[in-house]
């Protein structure tokens, strides 16, 4: 596959993810009385604690700094 059109799709998935993420992550797990501070969807967890750093641990403190 052409590099950039796999960079493009790689991209493209991501932001669908994200967008999916900001908005329906929180209030499915809300009604799942889920508590999503205690979930771990880090990348690279650094002794089982989230980095903080990843893509995944900015996804999860935007959702809920914007809830
Ligand atoms: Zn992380």
């Amino acid at each position: 596959m052409n590099i950039f059109r796999q960079e493009f799709l790689e991209t493209l998935v991501l932001r669908l993810i994200l967008a999916l993420k900001l908005g329906e992550i929180i209030p499915l797990a809300n009604k799942l009385k889920v508590d999503i501070k205690k979930t771990i969807s880090c990348y690279q967890p650094l002794q089982n604690k989230e980095c903080g750093q990843c893509i995944s641990c900015l996804v999860n403190y935007n959702a809920l700094i914007n809830n």
